[in-house]
């Protein structure tokens, strides 16, 4: 028999020959999700513990390219834990530029915010928890995404509306209230992105992903649908892909945006897009 750290060593090494570069790390979490304790506790001395088949198993599944995000079932983004697993998109930390650049540039004491293709909800709730909205509305149209946002929402005992749904059609369009703040992150891979998937999110929801030929489909429609849906001055942000902010800018200042931006994630890539919408006349009173 060997020690509960030797199958944990033995796990590195599994998960070294089958390509992963972050072995150490995954491994470390795979053992303290499988055992409820971690690799440096006394108990690690022991030849069994209840989670070892379990802990094996987890480890194949993760040999096998399946995201380590959707065996522990949780992950946290923005220093809050969202329930993640098949057919919603795992919070990534690019998103958090995004957030950040949101919190950064909002013009509102309690703004009402309105998060579209909402996936686990992670914007929203991130959101929710750092601006003191008035109001958080998250639309997702995937049933499953919609189960994990709303988990989400109880979980972190959030005030955050569900409204399941296509955001693109005009009667959800219709129901929401003027927003001061319209944030999304579209599915905006291309075709080519698509053909080129790291082994690993080919495991994640296509229609999380895919925006078009070119990527940039979401942000056309939402910009068009969403511009007479924000309040006088409201801000219209959007995550990018990594080659596409200036092309969303463009989408923007075309529709009538102005103070159009990107923001820039840590490695000096620009991840978000903002502007603000003050043309009147299409302001709607509730
Ligand atoms: N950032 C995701 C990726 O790495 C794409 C998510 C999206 O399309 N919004 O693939």
């Amino acid at each position: 028999m060997v020690s509960l750290k030797e199958e944990y060593k033995s796990a590195i090494k599994q998960l070294r020959d089958s390509g992963n570069d972050n072995a150490d790390f995954d491994a470390g979490q795979l053992f303290t999700c499988a055992f409820g304790f971690d690799i440096h506790s006394p108990k690690a001395e022991a030849e069994t513990a209840q989670g070892l088949v379990a802990f094996k198993m987890m480890i194949q599944k993760r040999c096998g390219g399946y995201p380590l995000q959707y065996i522990l079932g949780e992950w946290e983004f923005y220093g809050i834990t969202v329930k993640v697993g098949e057919g919603v998109l795992i919070p990534r930390q690019d998103t958090e530029t995004l957030v950040e650049a949101v919190i950064r540039k909002n013009r509102n004491k309690s703004p009402v915010i309105v998060d579209l293709c909402s996936g686990s909800g992670c914007i929203a709730l991130a959101l929710e928890k750092e601006l003191s909205p008035k109001e958080v509305y998250a639309v997702e149209k995937s049933e499953k995404a919609a189960y994990f946002l709303n988990e989400n929402i109880r979980l972190n005992n959030s005030s955050v509306k569900l409204i399941k749904g296509d955001c693109l059609e005009k009667v959800l369009i219709d129901s929401l209230p003027a927003a001061d703040i319209i944030v999304c992150n579209p599915p905006y891979l291309t075709k080519e992105d698509m053909d080129q998937l790291q082994r690993e999110v080919t495991y994640e929801p296509e229609e999380a992903l895919f925006g078009g030929e070119d990527g940039l489909d979401f942000y056309r429609d939402i910009t068009r649908a969403y511009k007479t849906r924000l309040a006088h001055n409201g801000m219209l942000a959007f995550e990018v892909g990594y080659t596409q902010a200036e092309e969303v800018m463009e989408i923007l200042i075309q529709a009538g945006f102005e103070d159009v931006r990107a923001y820039e994630d840590y490695c000096g890539v620009k991840r978000a897009v903002l502007g603000f919408y003050t043309e009147k006349g299409n302001v709607k009173v509730y």
